[in-house]
């Protein structure tokens, strides 16, 4: 018996159709602990409620500030360096229980991790006023996408469009040197490492982006991504990045 004749047609022409699929596929248990989750998540509410969420920082690139009082606060690099991105929104620390979700999700390809923390992301994103016209994941260079064989931001990206309704593109931002990884260098180090790594297609049309990042340390990748964009017309450009070191 086919499974179409199993639902009523409008159904089966919504969109929860799809949910109906992943709750099959990944029935909604807490990824912590093992207990249900809450409204069709993979999270309990007392660990969604313990999660390590962002504080604050440079208005400009979410940098901590301890000592800064103004929400408006730029700190030192931005203001000797201004990025070439507008805004930058990250919804959690890097620090546990969230640093072991985006490390199964990239070493251990647990891709239900993807549409967790995309969906959390997204409960923050949804009361953004200012919604970009394109989202755009940071890419991985073709040699590393074969070794690992997805992208992790892109997996954040496809679920973020999914429930903010905002397009992406995959194929508009290109890394087009496989260096040194970022993680084994200095702030200085990073900057120079990225030097033309990345190469974007103009995009017809769009006026704004936001880029998609896991983590963000330094924020050298996403400033260089950024500069490349603006350079090929994009006004405004945010970054959204699920956690910050
Ligand atoms: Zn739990
Ligand atoms: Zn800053």
């Amino acid at each position: 018996m086919k499974i179409n004749h199993l639902l009523p047609t409008a159904l089966i022409q919504s969109k929860q159709w799809l949910s109906i699929i992943q709750d099959c596929v990944y029935p909604p248990t807490c990824l912590l602990c093992g207990d249900e989750g809450v409204s069709h998540s993979d999270l309990c509410q007392p660990c969604k409620t313990a999660l390590p969420y962002f504080q604050g920082g440079c208005s400009l690139c979410s940098a901590l500030m301890p000592n800064a009082i103004e929400i408006t606060a730029v700190c030192g690099e931005c203001q000797i360096k201004p990025p070439d991105f507008n805004h930058t929104h990250v919804s959690f620390a890097y620090q546990e229980p969230v640093r072991h979700l985006i490390h199964g999700l990239k070493f251990n390809s647990r891709f239900v991790n993807a549409r967790l923390l995309a969906t959390l992301m997204a409960e923050q994103l949804r009361t953004v006023t200012d919604k970009p016209d394109l989202l755009i994941p940071v890419p991985l260079h073709p040699q590393r996408y074969r070794e690992r064989g997805f992208n992790q931001s892109i997996e954040l990206t496809r679920h973020l469009s999914q429930q903010l309704q905002i397009p992406n593109n995959l194929n508009s931002c290109h890394r087009t040197r496989n260096n040194i990884p970022q993680a084994a260098l200095g702030a200085k180090q990073r900057r120079r490492n990225l030097h033309r790594t990345f190469s974007v297609q103009p995009l017809t049309e769009v006026q704004s982006i936001a880029i998609i990042d896991d983590v963000m340390t330094t924020g050298s990748t996403v400033r260089a991504i950024a500069k490349a964009f603006k350079h090929s017309g994009v006004n405004k450009i945010q970054v959204w990045v699920c956690a910050r070191a």
